[in-house]
């Protein structure tokens, strides 16, 4: 049986989908502060349990209820925003929330976990595409919560020979291209299901932070990596560690930069609308370029992203479209 925390959010349904997909046992703990209960209904086949990571007893009702081999850890707060606003928020949710999550799996003899990272730990990027290597110096509350748990993960591996395989994510994209699920956030604050609500919602007008950043066109260039393509390395992770790999990092992108304005111009393509658009200014913390140098999962992981950004945005079109026909 593989636990999946957070598996009723954006990132975790996907895993839980493709888990089962896989044939693999797999049961949720989410404690529906930032998931929903509409998306563990559709992920029918894992088990759920409603719990909170905060809460020990929670989380070591899961293992000694159910005989867990590996752990897949996405429960987290993830918006750059709010963790500069409510510091206390994120480091008591996702630092101690891991914590507990980790003393469980020691206390269950559970040594196996994919751990949800991301590019965040390395702030202000000193060069691109970055590599794994690449100093860590976040720049916002969410970063370093992340980082820190990838150095819990390292004293629990010298301490009780835990192994982890840490996930930094770029900026991940898309839905399950059978429509089956995809991106919930409320409030929304990514660049593609902000853009393809304006598209949607007569009266939104789509805002671009910045135009006048040193990058082709002026608009900040990111790695969008598609949630499939994110979900394929989680499985390769599982795979890996199970067959008896060691503690590892690797960065998960495309390697493929995009600007804000193309990523635009592709969702007026997929959609086939105009689409409403300001230029605002800058977003507080945003870099100008953030590429991922994604060499070391691909060999030794053996992943192959195979996903373009216009799948991502055309998945993300059909969810966008049904989401709005079950919420009007
Ligand atoms: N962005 C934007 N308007 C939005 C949301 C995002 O212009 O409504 C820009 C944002 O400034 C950044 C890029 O799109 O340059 C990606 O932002 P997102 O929040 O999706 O991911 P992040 O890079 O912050 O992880």
């Amino acid at each position: 049986m593989i636990l999946v925390t957070g598996g009723a959010g954006y990132i975790g349904s996907h895993c839980v989908q493709a888990l089962l997909d896989a044939g693999r046992d797999v049961v949720i703990f989410d404690n529906l502060s930032t998931g929903h209960r509409e998306t563990v209904e559709k992920l029918a086949g894992a088990g759920f349990v409603e719990g909170d990571l905060k809460n020990p007893a929670d989380i070591n009702g899961v293992f000694e209820k159910f005989d867990i081999e590996a752990v897949v850890h996405f429960a987290a707060f993830s918006q750059v925003g709010e963790s500069v606003k409510e510091p206390y928020k994120y480091f008591q949710n996702n630092v101690c929330g891991s914590m507990n999550l980790l003393e469980a799996m020691v206390k269950h003899d559970c040594k196996k976990i994919v751990f949800s990272s991301t590019a965040a730990v390395y702030g202000e990027p000193d060069y691109t595409p970055i590599d794994e290597n690449h100093p860590k110096h976040p720049i916002n509350p969410y970063g370093e919560t992340k980082l820190t748990v990838e150095m819990i993960m390292d004293d629990f591996e010298k301490a009780y020979g835990l192994k982890s395989v840490r996930l930094r994510y770029f900026n991940v994209a898309g839905a399950d291209a059978q429509g089956r699920i995809g991106e919930w956030h409320e409030p929304e604050t990514h660049l593609i299901p902000n853009v393809l609500k304006a598209a949607i919602n007569p009266g939104k007008t789509f805002n671009l932070f910045g135009d006048d950043y040193p990058t082709k066109d002026g608009t900040c260039v990111r790695d969008y990596i598609d949630v499939n393509d994110l979900i394929d390395a989680h499985l390769l992770a599982l795979k890996y560690l199970q067959s008896g790999g060691g503690t590892n990092v690797f960065n998960l992108g495309t390697q493929t930069g995009s600007t804000v304005k193309e990523v635009f111009e592709t969702c007026k393509k997929v959609t086939g609308k105009e689409i409403p658009y300001e230029i605002q200014p800058r977003r507080e913390g945003d870099p100008a370029i953030l590429v991922a140098d994604n060499k070391k999962a691909r060999e030794i992981l053996d992943w192959q992203p195979s996903r373009t950004l216009n799948d991502s945005v055309k998945n993300a079109w059909n969810w966008e479209c049904q989401f709005i026909n079950l919420n009007k």
